[in-house]
């Protein structure tokens, strides 16, 4: 029997990946969706998440689709409603609140999938198996892409915990962490805020893995043109480039995956969540998430050009 999932935030991510994942999905059913503004045809529709439990109480599962400021409290109140819950990235708007959601989920015996879609893109395992055992002398990120283009008339990107320049940066720290083998961190960070916005609109960052390798990263909303999502890692014997956010895999110049965008990535998660909720497990990785607010710790700070959005 399918699961029954309920899709809270129904927005651009939902529309252009969740929804055609779940129809294509055995493992769930989508049986209702919850959206202050939006509808999806042949579910049951409830304009909040409250109104979804209430209304549609044979939900297995939400699946969280909304901005990271309101993850937090509709992944509470899910939980406590004894739901599997299904999160997109950025986990929360703070790192404490992702450790309370992990132990909610525990104490209700429920499932918490803290998803990171791109580590799901298809170059990535590959990528993990080069770099285990060997010695890296250093790496480069390059994620730059053009916010106007990806992100239309999203205002919550730059208001407080909307982590602009990072909403996407926080993808290329999701695939490195999991492709190295050792620990990284954050030695020191430029951030660049346009004079009328609360979040950055570009990052200069600068990791060091628990090897000492050090890691340059350029993150920046305002590319035109070609757009980057570029990893490279450099060895003594060799080097590795994953681009498109990982899903393209070149190995010494040798292409080993083709760029297939987001295609593969979201029926692999939901097979993935399907997974743990069978197991009754918790997948919980909040790295990549400390590396972002440890940036704004330790960052520089710059004022630039205001911004539109
Ligand atoms: P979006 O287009 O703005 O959609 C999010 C939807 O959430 C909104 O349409 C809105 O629908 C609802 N919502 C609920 N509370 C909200 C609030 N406080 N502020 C604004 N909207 C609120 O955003 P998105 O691009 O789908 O991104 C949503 C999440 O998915 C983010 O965490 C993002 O990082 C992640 N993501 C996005 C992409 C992408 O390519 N866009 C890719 C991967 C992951 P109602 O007004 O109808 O309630």
């Amino acid at each position: 029997m399918p699961l029954k999932l309920g899709l809270l935030g129904i927005g651009k991510i939902a529309r252009d990946q969740h929804i055609p994942a779940l129809n294509a999905s055995a493992d769930f059913e989508l049986v209702a969706c919850a959206s202050r503004n939006a509808s999806v045809d042949g579910v049951a529709n409830f304009p909040d998440l409250a109104s979804m439990l209430g209304g549609a109480p044979e939900l297995d599962c939400v699946s969280i689709c909304t901005p990271p400021q309101a993850h937090f409290d509709a992944a509470l109140m899910a939980l406590r409603a004894g739901k599997h819950v299904m999160l997109e990235k950025p986990p929360t708007a703070t790192t404490r609140q992702i450790a309370l959601l992990a132990q909610e989920a525990a104490k209700h015996g429920r499932t918490l999938f803290q998803s990171w879609h791109s580590r799901f893109a298809g170059g990535v395992d590959a990528a993990r198996e080069w770099t285990r055992g060997r010695a890296l002398t250093s790496g480069r990120i390059i994620w730059k892409e053009d916010v106007h283009h990806w992100h239309p008339g999203q205002q919550w990107i730059w208001e407080p915990g909307g982590f602009g320049v990072f909403d996407p940066g926080i993808n290329a720290l999701s695939v490195l962490t999991e492709v190295l083998s050792t620990e990284v961190c954050v030695e020191t960070a430029v951030l660049e805020f346009p004079e009328n916005q609360q979040a950055p609109i570009a990052a200069n960052l600068q990791l060091r893995t628990g090897d000492g390798v050090t890691i340059a990263a350029e993150l920046d909303f305002r590319q035109k043109g070609e757009q980057s999502w570029d990893i490279e890692l450099f060895a003594a014997d060799g080097r590795l480039k994953l681009t498109r956010g990982g899903s393209g895999l070149a190995i010494d110049d040798r292409v080993m995956a083709a760029d297939q965008g987001l295609a593969g990535e979201y029926p692999r998660l939901y097979s993935r969540f399907a997974a743990l909720c069978g197991a009754g497990a918790s997948e919980v990785d909040w790295r990549p998430f400390q590396l972002v607010a440890d940036a704004f710790l330790i960052g520089e700070r710059r004022i630039v050009a205001p911004h539109q959005v």
